[in-house]
């Protein structure tokens, strides 16, 4: 049975080739390849197989995460960007080996006095102006000697600060962090990591040891006026339904619940099967589109569980089964974030359980 439901379409090859083309931005610097959120909902196991004899390590988000990739039988390093947050934690850290961000105190005390069986590797978080997590200046260098001074603890251990506006290149606030990260760690021992995906694109000067990009492995661009293609990436999902039926409106007739939308004129309506229900927001700012045909349609109504409206007027030739791009190749979902009010990385962690996933060029 063909499946005419929410289909995530998600490109191994253009997984690849993104890769290596982020790879050729920094070729001096490692790559911790970002796969938190089930690999920004592309789907963590498959994205890091798919990566594991290129990428140097994993990053993830939280504990689950980790294991989930254990599981799948990961064995590049797993980092965690937030840590363990407690003891029983810890100990799991330990037990698979995984790697920690040690961002606070309460992290240092409790590598101090919890006995562990293998040496821990970590990755000192350095607050370079972000706000968010790590050691500001007035803490750093007795956050570094403690665990210098740890026996459990790998040296050199690593070092690494967040950008907090590196999708805002004229803004000189990622020369100032990289500035203050590198005034804090003149003196530490240690590969250091400072630049997501908008960093490595704007500033080769903090490519460093370690990149960590996410978004743009995905093919998608970090910068709200930009799309990835400017950059020769590639989406690797495209996220696609089906017209499932089409409606004859009159003018004055309404559409969807609440009855928001008046159709103007004699037209047709199709009805796309996705809703919020698949994880395509509710909520828009302005009508978001899709593309069926190689035409865009646009958003009429209100967007429900199951299914949503579209204004046919442009597609005259659309037939019920017709497939519908929602985001993706050709169609980059940077064209549609901005419609819902959000940006991709919200639209891709919000997909939901009911979405298929098909993964094709292995
Ligand atoms: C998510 C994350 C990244 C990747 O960010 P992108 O903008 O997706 O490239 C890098 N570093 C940290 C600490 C992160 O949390």
């Amino acid at each position: 049975m063909k499946y005419h439901g929410t289909t995530a379409v998600i490109d191994l090859n253009i997984l690849r080739n993104n890769f290596d083309i982020i790879k050729k931005m920094a070729p001096h610097s490692k790559v911790l390849a970002m796969v938190k959120r089930n690999a920004y909902g592309h789907g963590a196991i498959k994205v890091a197989k798919t990566l594991e004899s290129k990428a140097d390590a994993f990053g993830v988000a939280c504990l689950a995460e980790a294991i989930n990739l254990f599981d799948a039988g990961i064995k590049k390093p797993i980092m965690l960007l937030k840590g363990f947050l407690d003891e029983e934690e810890l100990l799991i850290v330990d037990k698979c080996k995984f790697e920690t961000v040690i961002h606070n105190e309460e992290q240092l005390n409790l590598i101090e006095k919890t006995k562990l069986t293998n040496p821990l590797h970590v990755w000192l978080k350095i607050d370079s102006g972000m706000h968010r997590l790590g050691f500001q200046r007035s803490l750093a260098e007795k956050a570094y000697q403690r665990l210098i001074g740890n026996k459990q603890v790998v040296k050199p251990f690593k070092l690494m600060t967040h950008m907090s506006d590196a999708d805002c290149p004229e803004r000189p606030k990622t020369a100032n962090q990289l500035a203050e990260f590198f005034r804090i760690t003149t003196n530490f021992q240690g590969e250091k990591s400072i630049a997501n995906s908008a960093t490595i694109i704007t500033h080769k000067d903090a490519h460093a040891d370690w990149i960590r990009p996410g978004i743009t492995m995905y093919g998608c661009s970090p910068f709200a006026d930009k799309t990835v293609l400017e950059y020769g990436l590639e989406p690797v999902m495209t996220l696609e339904s089906s017209l499932i039926t089409i409606q004859n409106l009159a003018p004055g007739e309404t559409v969807g619940y609440g009855s928001t939308w008046t159709a103007p004129e004699q037209m047709l309506a199709g009805i796309v099967n996705t809703g919020y229900g698949d994880g395509y927001p509710r909520i828009s700012v302005t009508p978001p589109e899709v593309m069926i045909n190689n035409k865009t349609a646009k958003l009429i109504g209100r967007v429900a569980m199951d299914m949503m409206n579209i204004d046919l007027r442009t597609v005259p030739n659309a037939k019920v089964g017709d497939r519908v791009i929602l985001w993706g190749k050709d169609f980059p979902i940077e064209n549609v974030a901005p419609h819902l009010g959000t940006v991709s990385y919200e639209l891709f962690c919000q997909l939901t359980a009911r979405i298929v996933y098909k993964y094709i060029n292995e």
